[in-house]
């Protein structure tokens, strides 16, 4: 689609250069289907950052060799769902990775199919900042920082999950663009759990929950797609709870009283009734608990086994 508000498209990834009424165009999927910018309203420049030369996904290494990754923010969807193939990411075995098994799952909740995934860019996901933007599930349960740019010439960075503001609204400033996304290699190396619904099979995400056990009895959970910014908990077994000062007791009623308190509201569009989409979320989330949690747990007898939803962890990394 054309965007007619348009004078100039430059190769530009320099917030320097920004003016009022430049867009970032990155891989162009949300602004010409749109035909504008729907964060931001209609652009007059559009500032191309895709010849910006930055590697998709690069490791670090700590002192102790463990790996890091960090995603450029043109890393396009593509790139990011052949890393869960690569038998040796980030040099070390696969199956030391198992937090990588969310990617298959993760790409395959875009309404987006593969020929999308060959543009469309990790960043613009995040910066545009939908409910069911999938790869803001993803890093946001991975606890990723994103490192930005800013017109000033100076960096910082922020959590996705505090970056994401609400429907179509990111904490972005003027002129900011997202340089990359670093992920820790602790989430990675965690073992992790998803579940997701729609109203219609491959539909657009109404629910979508990612667990990571970080203890042996505890899980950080985040909550997308059925609420208006992304909800983070820490859940913690009774035996533990000592130790997490102010963390939710991993136990049915419990979370759930939290979950309500932390999204306010639930999201309300033609994907999902807000109603159900709070049930669903309850739903998944005492699977969640039931899978990472066995036995430490509470209340969540009836979920354990079950998985709802269209999309899962296809292959265990073992
Ligand atoms: C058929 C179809 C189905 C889709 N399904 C889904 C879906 O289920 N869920 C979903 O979330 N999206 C969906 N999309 C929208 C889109 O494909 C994704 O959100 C995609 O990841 C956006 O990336 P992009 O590179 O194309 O963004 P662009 O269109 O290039 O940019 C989108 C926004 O992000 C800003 N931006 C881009 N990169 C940066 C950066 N590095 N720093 C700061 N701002 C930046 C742009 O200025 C613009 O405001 C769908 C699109 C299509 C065409």
């Amino acid at each position: 689609m054309d965007v007619t508000s348009v004078d100039e498209v430059l190769l530009c990834a320099d917030p320097r250069e920004w003016r009022a009424g430049d867009s970032w165009l990155a891989g162009g999927t949300v602004i010409y289907s749109y035909g504008t910018d729907i964060t931001r309203g209609a652009p007059r420049r559009l500032l191309d950052i895709t010849g910006a030369g930055w590697p998709p996904l690069t490791w670090h290494h700590d002192a102790a060799g463990q790996p890091s990754l960090e995603i450029a923010a043109t890393c396009r969807v593509a790139d990011l769902r052949a890393l869960a193939d690569d038998p040796r990411p980030g040099g070390v075995h696969r199956a030391d990775l198992p937090g990588l098994d969310l990617i298959p799952p993760v790409c395959d909740s875009f309404v987006a199919s593969w020929k999308i995934w060959n543009v469309s860019t990790v960043g613009g996901n995040v910066a545009t900042a939908l409910p069911a933007g999938p790869l803001i599930s993803l890093l946001t349960a991975w606890d990723a920082t994103a490192l930005i740019l800013r017109p000033d010439g100076r960096r910082r960075r922020a959590a996705v999950a505090d970056l994401v503001a609400g429907p179509a609204k990111t904490r972005l400033g003027y002129g900011e663009l997202i340089r990359s996304f670093l992920v820790p290699g602790s989430s990675l190396r965690a073992q992790p759990a998803f579940r997701r619904i729609s109203l219609t099979e491959r539909g657009r995400s109404a629910a979508l929950l990612i667990g990571r056990r970080t203890s042996a009895g505890s899980l950080r959970l985040s909550v997308t797609a059925s609420v208006f910014r992304p909800v983070m908990l820490d859940l913690v077994a009774e035996a533990e709870l000592g130790a997490h000062p102010g963390a939710v007791r991993a136990d049915a009623a419990a979370w759930r009283v939290a979950v309500d308190r932390a999204a306010g509201r639930w999201y309300d569009d033609i994907h999902g009734d807000p109603a159900w989409r709070r049930l669903m979320t309850h739903r998944l989330g005492d699977e969640i608990l039931a899978e990472l949690l066995p036995g430490a747990a509470t209340g969540v007898d009836a979920a354990a086994g079950r998985i709802t939803g269209d999309l899962r962890i296809e292959r265990s990394a073992a």
